[in-house]
């Protein structure tokens, strides 16, 4: 392919995913996957100047077709758009481009957050709210102006004596998470009805930015009423009258003045470093904000300097959007299966085609439960969204209906285990979850070595997954007792294993004799008991034949248990091969009595302390061990009954909006550690 074929390919697949994206708000490869696109295009034409066009997409705002369902507004001040840097090295080019066009004079930035939504731009005439329009090509926009009357925090008139007769406010209209996870959710009851009465399911929204371009060009506005969009303002528009300005950040003060919402996190730095340290808190903390954002945008203060810079045909020279690394990526679903849980639980994963996104490659993703995929309707061989957000575990968010191949038959959830018996599986009445209910099922066996052997249990170092499948495929392990009877010989008959590996493992076998009771007890895999109802037990009972020959009304009285987990235990207890597992663990000289009473100040009783983001110092368990040792529950879910919640880096949003919705104190390191030392909060200055 030539040149100049390769351009004009890459310029029709731009104006293709423009009109999905802007004018269809249902885009159908990710950001980056665009962003690419584009960059390639302006390779070539930087190589090959004979095939720049003033039409061609690096020279233009990107636009869809405008919307027939709204009349066309003429932007008598351009809407531009960005240009963008993916990183420090591109981000300090923009810089030396600023130094150089300024002539080394130098200047200040104002950074902002780049809010994930939809540019609007609000006219006001005589301090009254007249019409609302989006950018579309930067010159012509979309009339808007019922829907975004139905915004809250846009206000109607504007009061004072310094009021423009013409003001114009640019900002983004955007939908805050928690409103696009309600939409969410109410798009998926929907389809799982639609689909169980046999119709076509809709597309479910897969991120706020889209759902949110969505609900803003309603065709009825009171469907945008009931959305819950918000508004950020970042510029100024046409102005006629009113107060003139040198700065950026002074108009940011003029717009707050006047009642418009401007983003708290906007910061003034006095150089580049500063800017650069801005970019990278926000691109680490981005998920501690209670809506989306995809990168931070720059912008030269001195409005002066500004002039000096000037635009090139599509956006200033004087800003840059700094673009954090994708979330978001759009790749094949090859298929579904189906992994056992060590309870027989069934859970259905997407095997993808693997793809770099939120910093690691995918390969795999959980789909939840059988609900989960009918809801989001997403079958083998569809495109499908996939999303890494923070440390948070990979989702699919749901398929690319435009791209699904015609005839895609829907996935049907497996009638039988994948394991050697081919058990029938069973979905209890009014459960989500489908079973195995086979005791011998070995995919089950298997997890629950696992299960025996990890960290919040055992924790028998160098006996992970890999290892348990290694020892059970040469049947050196029917169950977690037999781990205890493993010779060194019989190690080193295995692939891939020496010496120390061997003796290694033995002696973290060994070790694990003495846990003490409650990580016996959680390590066995009763359906429900977890570590704090195993802890509330030993220290009810003290040793684990106690707790297994007790009744099932006074295991369900101890304080932290209740009739489920009580009722789970005798029902264990009562499966030979499960009394046969204590025997052997037993004949081991694993203990059964040995309970830690915490001799720490049970300064935290009664409280209610939630953990959220990592610590340093302390893992998720050593954390909540410190509030529970203190006498302190630490549920996973923030409450009007939680005593404080403590935050450490990329925390859950949710956690942290409910929090502060809530009027819940939050901690940080310094205060975390003053509350487990004292039981109090510390001091506010
Ligand atoms: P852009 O989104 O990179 O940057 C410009 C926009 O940023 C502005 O118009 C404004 O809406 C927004 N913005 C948010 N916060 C801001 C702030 N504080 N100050 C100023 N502006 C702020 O550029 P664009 O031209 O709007 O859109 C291009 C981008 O849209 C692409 O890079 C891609 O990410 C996405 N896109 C995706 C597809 C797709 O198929 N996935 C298609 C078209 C465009």
């Amino acid at each position: 392919m030539t040149p100049a074929e390769r351009v004009a390919e890459l310029r029709a697949q731009i104006a293709h995913h423009n009109d999905r994206y802007y004018t269809h708000d249902a885009p159908e490869i990710s950001d980056i996957d665009y962003d690419l696109l584009v960059r390639e295009v302006a390779q070539l034409e930087a190589e090959h100047p004979e095939l720049l066009d003033v039409e061609s997409p690096t020279q233009v705002v990107g636009a869809g077709s405008l919307n027939v369902a709204f009349s066309p507004v003429v932007h008598r001040v351009p809407m531009t758009s960005l240009d963008n840097a993916m990183d420090d090295a591109e981000l300090s080019a923009w810089g030396d481009r600023i130094v150089r066009g300024l002539n080394g004079e130098p200047a200040r930035f104002v950074c902002e957050l780049k809010i994930d939504g939809l540019a609007m731009s609000l006219r006001y005439e005589g301090g009254r709210f007249v019409q609302a329009a989006t950018r579309g090509d930067g010159s012509i926009g979309e009339d808007v102006t019922a829907n975004v009357a139905t915004i809250e925090v846009i206000p109607d008139s504007l009061a004072g004596t310094t009021v423009p007769s013409v003001l114009e406010v640019r900002g983004e209209v955007y939908l805050p998470l928690d409103a696009f996870e309600r939409l969410k959710a109410a798009k998926e009851a929907e389809n799982v009805q639609r689909v169980a009465a046999g119709r076509k399911p809709e597309p479910v929204p897969v991120n706020p930015r889209n759902a949110g371009a969505g609900s803003l060009r309603q065709k009825d506005p009171s469907v945008t009423a009931g959305r819950g969009l918000a508004f950020w303002s970042y510029q100024l528009g046409e102005v006629q009258g009113g107060p003139e300005f040198t700065s950026h950040h002074e108009t940011l003060e003029y717009l707050r003045a006047l009642g418009f919402p401007v983003n708290p996190e906007i910061r003034m730095v006095d150089d580049l470093q500063g800017v650069v340290e801005f970019c990278r808190h926000w691109q680490e903390h981005r998920h501690t904000l209670p809506y989306e954002i995809d990168g931070a945008v720059v912008k030269v203060d001195s409005l002066a300097q500004r002039e000096v810079l000037g635009f090139t045909s599509r956006a200033p020279r004087w800003a840059i959007a700094f673009k954090f690394p994708p979330e978001e990526r759009t790749t094949i679903l090859r298929d579904i299966q189906v992994s056992v849980g060590r309870t027989g639980r069934t859970t259905p994963f997407a095997v993808l085609e693997p793809v770099f996104v939120g910093g690691s490659t995918v390969g795999m993703a959980t789909l939840h439960n059988q609900d989960q995929v009918a809801a989001k309707d997403v079958r083998p061989g569809d495109t499908v969204v996939v999303r890494k957000a923070g440390d948070v575990i990979p989702e699919v968010v749901g398929p690319v209906l435009s791209l699904r191949p015609e005839g895609l038959p829907p996935w049907e959830f497996p009638t039988i285990c994948p394991c050697p018996l081919r058990t029938e599986l069973v979905r209890p009445e009014g459960e989500a979850d489908t079973r195995c209910v086979e005791p011998a099922c070995p995919f089950q066996r298997d997890q629950r070595i696992i299960y025996f052997a990890s960290r919040g249990a055992m924790d028998i170092e160098g006996l992970g997954e890999s290892t348990v499948f290694q020892l059970s495929d040469a049947g050196l392990v029917a169950d977690a007792g037999d781990i205890y009877s493993l010779t060194r010989d019989q190690l080193l008959t295995l692939d891939k294993w020496g010496d120390t590996k061997a003796d290694n493992l033995l002696a973290a076998i060994e070790g694990s004799k003495n846990r003490p009771l409650p990580k016996v007890l959680t390590a066995l895999g009763c359906k429900g008991l977890g570590p704090s109802a195993s802890d509330a037990l030993a220290r009810a009972f003290g040793t684990l034949d106690s707790i297994m020959n007790a009744s099932e009304a006074d295991l369900a009285t101890t304080d932290g248990v209740g009739p489920t987990i009580a009722a789970s235990i005798v029902r264990w207890y009562s499966q030979p091969a499960n009394r046969e597992l204590i025997e052997k663990l037993r004949a081991a000289g694993v203990e059964f009595g040995r309970v830690e009473v915490s001799r720490l100040q049970q300064n935290l009783a009664g409280k209610a302390v939630v953990v959220t983001g990592s610590l340093e110092g302390y893992t998720r368990e050593s954390a909540e061990a410190a509030i529970k040792d203190r006498g302190g529950k630490s549920p996973g879910s923030v409450s009007a009954k939680t005593f404080a919640v403590v935050v450490g880096s990329d925390p859950g949003a949710s956690k942290v909006t409910k929090a502060t919705d809530l009027g819940i104190p939050m901690l940080d390191l310094a205060g975390f550690e003053h509350l487990l030392a004292t039981g109090e909060l510390p001091p506010t200055d």
